[in-house]
């Protein structure tokens, strides 16, 4: 690397990914090489994979495949436009009312992802006068979402609803809006959002509910309605965001709600209003993997049979997984450097689980994040468990 001259006017990001450098945080892309299986192939290797969120392995699953195909054969590779030009397509709005639908919601709106789902609706329906209470362990989209809106933030303490009440007491003479918002799945630990009692709290306080399902959808609830679902609070949360990109295998997110919430955000969220809308491909795909889910339920239930396996043998080896309830599966190490070393070790053994450190999660708490799917067979876990014991031996991370 030449040394970049100090009046280059992007020095100073040099500077700090130097500083990544230093503190073992930088990182290069992998590249896959295959499609996203439970075995891919990435950078030379065949390796298990353990660091998608193809919960259900419909990424590339022929149905989907097939789906993709024939609607670019019908109606072509683009779109052409944002959905409020011409970039509405009849299966847009076919895929909304499914989803519609199936979360049992009078109506839905589809976004390009997940992250804009939720910054365009956090960021469209507050404002400066209003108020947002939200999980100190809440997404960047949602954080995002919350700065754009130029409304008040309050954090309350990681699945705290005792904590949110606190706020929201404390916030009884202000005027504005107030918007409860939790994640139901915390994608860094896999724990579950204690919803049922964020429900009550925001009943009680007269508080909008919002959550955001990204790890819940395909996952939790039958046939993988999401938390809603889960805890059997439909009709209480008022916005109930989902992504496309994770167990449904493709690309986007989702709103559901009310019709006159779903009007609004055909109106005002930005994403939806200044950016092109998703192509046929991606459209008929999700549309697929919604058929799948009510079709065939026993994919989740695999997910979930994995999920108790893989646990049950990385608890037997002596490994801390946390809080997790979910297929998320987070094994703590410490540092940073260690995890992202120990993630490296993996690779080079088989086994991809991305290292995750500070500030992605609190410092001290460095982790290899693993996350098994319902496509992964009991010998695919089998071997993952035998890696990550043996590696961890080798590196002092257990006791050899
Ligand atoms: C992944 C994720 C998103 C973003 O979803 P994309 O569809 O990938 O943009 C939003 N919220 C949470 C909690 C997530 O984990």
């Amino acid at each position: 690397m030449t040394a970049p001259s100090p009046s280059h006017p992007l020095s100073f990001l040099t500077d700090q990914l130097n500083e990544l450098r230093a503190s073992g945080s930088f990182f290069r892309l992998r590249e896959l090489e295959s499609a996203c299986e439970p075995v891919s192939r990435a950078d030379g290797r065949e390796v298990i994979n353990l660091a998608s969120n193809n919960y259900l392995g419909l990424a590339n699953h022929p149905k989907l495949k097939e789906a993709a195909l024939e609607a670019v054969r019908k109606y072509g590779a683009g779109t052409g436009a944002v959905r409020t030009i011409t970039g509405t397509m009849a299966m847009h709005m076919e895929l909304e009312r499914k989803i519609a639908a199936f979360k049992h919601t009078e109506a839905c709106v589809v976004f390009q992802s997940g992250f804009t789902a939720n910054a365009g609706t956090v960021s469209s329906i507050l404002g400066p006068e209003d108020h947002i209470i939200s999980d100190e362990l809440n997404h960047a989209s949602i954080i995002d979402g919350c700065r754009l809106s130029r409304a008040k933030i309050h954090v309350f303490r990681h699945r705290d609803a005792a904590h949110a009440a606190e706020v929201l007491v404390g916030l009884k003479e202000s005027k504005g809006n107030k918007l409860l918002i939790t994640d139901g799945v915390f994608s860094m630990d896999g724990d579950i959002g204690p919803l049922p009692q964020l429900v009550e709290v925001a009943e009680k306080h007269g508080a909008i509910m919002m959550i955001d399902d990204a790890h819940s959808s395909g996952v939790l609830g039958r046939n993988g309605r999401g938390t809603v679902d889960h805890f059997g609070l439909h009709g209480r949360v008022q916005i109930q965001v989902g992504t496309l990109s994770k167990a449904i295998g493709v690309l986007g997110g989702y709103v559901c709600g009310s019709r006159d919430l779903v009007d609004y955000l055909y109106h005002r969220a930005r994403p939806f209003l200044f950016s092109t809308s998703h192509p046929p491909a991606v459209t008929a795909a999700c549309s697929t993997a919604f058929d799948l889910l009510v079709e065939e339920p026993e994919r989740i239930e695999r997910l979930w049979e994995n999920t108790r396996y893989f646990k049950a043998a990385l608890r037997d080896n002596g490994f801390d997984s946390g809080a997790s309830e979910t297929p998320i599966t987070p094994i703590i190490v410490g540092e940073a450097r260690t995890a992202h070393e120990y993630s490296a070790a993996l690779f080079e053994e088989g086994l991809w689980a991305t290292g995750i450190g500070f500030p992605t999660v609190p410092k001290g708490k460095a982790r290899i994040r693993a996350i098994v799917t319902a496509a992964h067979t009991k010998d695919h876990l089998d071997r993952a468990v035998e890696i990550l014991t043996r590696v961890a031996r080798r590196l002092s991370i257990l006791p050899s």
